[in-house]
């Protein structure tokens, strides 16, 4: 197979790095990893096996046909979005689900299925059975491994914090389960009284930045792109479709190998960034599908073949974009080669 010539450059020590920080931050509670839509784009397994090695043990993903991605490595695997009848055939031994309503807790029952995990709602009427429920005894019984809530806006200073982990509490030793987990990234920067047992951070593992309480997180995920020609554009020439970028004076662009079918969208038409060195290469028109122009009048070395990197610093980048953090990472496309160094 030949490479690509599109790359997300992705960094081992600094994925690591996070996951420790977190880990640190969660206190007495264990750290998991939330590693769906294909580890927030930069591949699941690639993800896990470095987590994995670093001690980390309870992943999280949404289907069965992610978790039978992560098979042989030897992980437990929890998968949020429960169990339908198409998943009881074929579910893969190291993984379980995470119950979410009446119908889900019926079908494992009679199916007797063993060890599950169960989310419930308390409060923002996404996923999970509801308290009432679990006070009617629709759980009792059951061998939960890990009883879930999931944080609605940890992100911000909500008072719906408090009241949901209030909530949450008041099912402590209700269950049988043996464990409790609340807090995604962000709610693991609310404190110890939001880690219980065990916490499931995604977006900050990756580099996406949520609060500022978590302190240093590095940046994981660099796309870099090959140049495939260079080119004088003279004074008054435009670049790209619709021509909505007309050169100022005479100067120089090179065309990447990279477009919005790349999950390089076209927000960043006339304001993404390319890096070189210290150079700082900005993008010219619109972004195409499988193409973008950049300003290399500060890289005068820049030839046909030569490899940049794309500005992702995500908070950045968010902001530039319009864009969320986790939106910039998991659009990332199938056409980039996924490299860990
Ligand atoms: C995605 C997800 C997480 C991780 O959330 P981040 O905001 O990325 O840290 C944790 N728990 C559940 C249930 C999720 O769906």
């Amino acid at each position: 197979m030949t490479f690509a010539p599109l790359r997300l450059r992705l960094d081992s020590a600094a994925l690591v790095s996070n996951w420790q920080m977190l880990a640190r931050l969660s206190g007495s509670a264990a750290c998991g990893a939330a590693v769906k839509a294909n580890g927030y784009g930069l591949g699941a397994r690639g993800v896990t096996e470095r987590l994995a090695a670093a001690g980390c043990r309870d992943f999280f993903v949404a289907t069965w046909r992610e978790a039978a991605e992560l098979a042989g490595l030897g992980v437990t695997v929890s998968v949020l979005h429960g169990v339908r009848d198409a998943d009881m055939g074929r579910r893969p031994a190291q993984a379980r689900p995470v119950l979410n309503s009446a119908e889900q807790v019926r079908r494992w029952r009679e199916s007797a299925g063993g060890a599950c995990d169960v989310m419930v709602d308390t409060g923002m009427n996404r996923l999970g059975v509801s308290l009432q429920q679990v006070a009617d005894g629709l759980l009792d019984g059951l061998a939960i491994e890990t009883l879930m809530s999931h944080l609605a806006a940890a992100d911000e200073d909500s008072p719906l914090n408090e009241r949901q982990r209030e909530a949450f509490a008041a099912l402590r030793g209700l269950v049988g389960a043996k464990r409790m987990s609340l807090a995604n990234s962000a709610g693991i920067a609310l404190g110890p009284d939001y880690h219980f047992d065990l916490t499931r951070p995604g977006i900050a593992l990756y580099g996406g930045v949520q609060r500022t309480e978590h302190g240093a997180i590095r940046q994981v995920v660099t796309p870099q792109a090959q140049i495939l020609q260079r080119r004088r554009v003279a004074a008054g020439e435009t670049v790209g479709y619709n021509a909505t970028f007309t050169a100022p004076r005479d100067i120089e662009v090179a065309i990447l190998n990279l477009g919005y079918a790349d999950g390089y969208l076209r927000c960043f038409s006339g304001r993404g960034q390319a890096l070189a060195d210290a150079a700082t290469l900005p993008v010219l028109g619109r972004i195409s599908m499988d193409l973008t122009a950049i300003c290399v009048e500060a890289a005068p070395e820049l030839a046909e073949g030569d490899w940049v990197s794309i500005a992702y610093d995500l908070p950045a980048t968010a902001a530039l974009s319009g864009l969320s953090q986790y939106e910039l990472l998991t659009g990332l496309g199938a056409r980039f080669d996924r490299v860990w160094e």
